[in-house]
């Protein structure tokens, strides 16, 4: 099983035609099936913010504590984008969270589980206004599922998979990872310190829930206390996420400031900066002169 949202599938099992939401599929997965779990076997998923807020929920586990546990970082693009993959047993690619019984989390399953075997390819033409979302049927050999009778259209298929709700979640993440590979090798390759708050404000809702309680959080930005309180709530958190990244990001700002408090963090930084600069200095001296502090080893 082998899905990524935001580009087409590298391999050949794709069929290569694009499907629209009215075109009709063959397909059907059940209990029984000859090939039940195979797929959970050949696990490959790439996970979006809400598949993980969904899992940690369903896990009794914090975002952090299902990272570390559940999932493998690798790189999403040439740039080095941050990713997230559900991790697998050390020796095979079975998914941790398959039983003889089928998927022990079913009903809070990632998105590219809930999709297969229909890929969904969301890209942004040059000349569009907005991204375009495609389909494509992915046949594994190890899929019976595609030998079934039943057919049906893909938009029944998505209801009948309840992706809408995953969909609608991580729309504007999926837009601001199609912002930064439209934006090309032109613009530089992000800095670390960037990918560090991607990954925070896309992943690790629970951390990010402790950055907007820091002191600096809240000195910087002007909202209101209903707004914070609304934080307690994970998607609400998560949707703010994706607006800070925008801002922060791509400078789409959304999000009001404190007054000052944009100089204020230019003064701050300043004087760490000049700080560091005197130690520096200052240590640079004693290496030069070690007897000019006789009371120092
Ligand atoms: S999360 Fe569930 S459906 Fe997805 S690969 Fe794992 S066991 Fe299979």
């Amino acid at each position: 099983m082998s899905q990524d949202n935001a580009q087409p599938p590298v391999q050949s099992p794709v069929v290569p035609n694009l499907l629209g939401l009215d075109d009709i599929i063959q397909f059907d997965c059940h209990q029984g099936i000859s090939c039940f779990n195979a797929c959970c076997k050949q696990a490959d998923i790439t996970l979006a913010p809400y598949d993980i807020l969904r899992l940690k929920h369903r896990l009794g586990m914090t975002s952090t504590e299902f990272l570390k546990q559940y999932t493998v970082p690798f790189e999403m693009d040439a740039s080095g984008m941050p990713g997230v993959k559900l991790r697998t047993n050390d020796e095979e690619p079975v998914c941790l969270l398959m039983t003889d019984e089928g998927c022990s989390v079913y009903d809070d399953r990632p998105s590219a589980c809930r999709y297969y075997p229909v890929g969904l390819m969301t890209m942004r033409p040059s000349d569009a206004p907005r991204e375009e979302h495609h389909y494509c049927l992915v046949e594994e050999p190890h899929c019976k599922g595609h030998q079934e009778a039943r057919k049906l259209s893909v938009a029944e298929y998505r209801k009948e998979q309840g992706v809408e709700t995953y969909d609608d979640m991580n729309r504007e993440w999926y837009q601001i990872i199609l912002k930064r590979r439209s934006a090309g090798p032109a613009v530089g390759k992000p800095s670390p310190t960037s990918f560090q708050f991607f990954f925070l404000c896309s992943y690790d809702v629970d951390r990010f829930r402790e950055f907007t309680h820091t002191e600096s959080f809240r000195n910087t930005y002007a909202l209101s206390n209903d707004e914070f309180s609304g934080f307690s709530d994970d998607a609400t958190l998560l949707k703010f996420g994706y607006r800070l990244m925008m801002q922060v990001l791509f400078g789409e700002a959304s999000i009001p400031l404190r007054e000052g408090a944009l100089e204020e963090r230019i003064e701050k930084r300043r004087e760490i900066y000049q700080a560091r600069r005197k130690l520096e200095m200052e240590l640079h001296r004693q290496k030069q002169d070690p007897y000019q502090n006789p009371g120092e080893d």
